[in-house]
């Protein structure tokens, strides 16, 4: 079968996105790029994580054009097109509808680096200017706020991650949910949560490099 290993963890990680109760229902979308072969696997479109066999996985090449897809892709097919394309660091893709990253997209509001772990996806989450769900215009606007970052909210409708790897973008999507919902709870008290200077982020772009990982940068997070 055609990129086995890419669809199988595509479905692996659809489950896990419901396991770790990130998305509910068929929201959401996880690709898995093979960039010597210029293919990609995407989730099928509307379909339950948990009955997705490996074959009913959509793979795309980066065209845009269906090379093997017994079933329709997600809508968001122009969304992880664009990412592979733009961004040679990324290889996996995930986008969700956790719930309080996407209150804060609702707010229009970008995830500020008020805890450490928002340095595996860069200085800060922005925020990207909203579009209809599926259109070239949404994937323009994601591509564009992401901005070298490797994580962004999509204004009322939810986030996306992207990395060297999909476990590593399916890691990165946990934590911003995880600080997305610290920094909910802290406005919720009344108050803006005091933020980590720009210096001591760049030092944990550092520390996670060197964190039982080879040597890696902002850049090249090896995440
Ligand atoms: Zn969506």
């Amino acid at each position: 079968m055609l990129l086995q290993q890419e669809r199988e963890l595509v479905v692996e990680y659809g489950k896990k996105l419901i396991t770790a109760g990130l998305t509910k229902g068929t929201g959401g979308n996880v690709s898995v790029l093979n960039r010597e072969q210029g293919l990609f696997a995407l989730s099928p479109s509307g379909m339950d994580y948990f009955t997705i066999e490996p074959w009913q996985v959509a793979v795309l090449d980066l065209e845009g054009n269906l090379v093997d897809a017994p079933y329709k892709p997600s809508t968001e097919h122009e969304l992880h097109r664009r990412l592979y394309v733009e961004r040679p660091d990324m290889n996996g893709v995930v986008h969700a509808h956790t719930n309080y990253a996407t209150v804060l997209s609702c707010l229009r509001k970008p995830l500020p680096p008020l805890h450490y772990l928002i340095a595996l996806a860069g200085y800060e989450v922005p925020c990207a200017e909203y579009a209809t769900f599926g259109s070239a215009e949404l994937a323009e606007n994601v591509v564009r706020a992401l901005n070298g970052n490797r994580a962004a909210l999509m204004a009322n409708h939810g986030m996306i991650a992207g990395a060297k790897t999909v476990q590593a973008a399916f890691r990165i999507v946990e934590e911003v949910e995880y600080c997305a919902m610290l920094y909910c709870q802290a406005i919720a008290m009344g108050q803006e949560p005091v933020l980590l200077p720009k210096e001591e982020m760049e030092r944990h772009f550092e520390l996670f490099a060197t964190y039982g990982k080879p040597a890696v940068t902002k850049e090249n997070p090896g995440c």
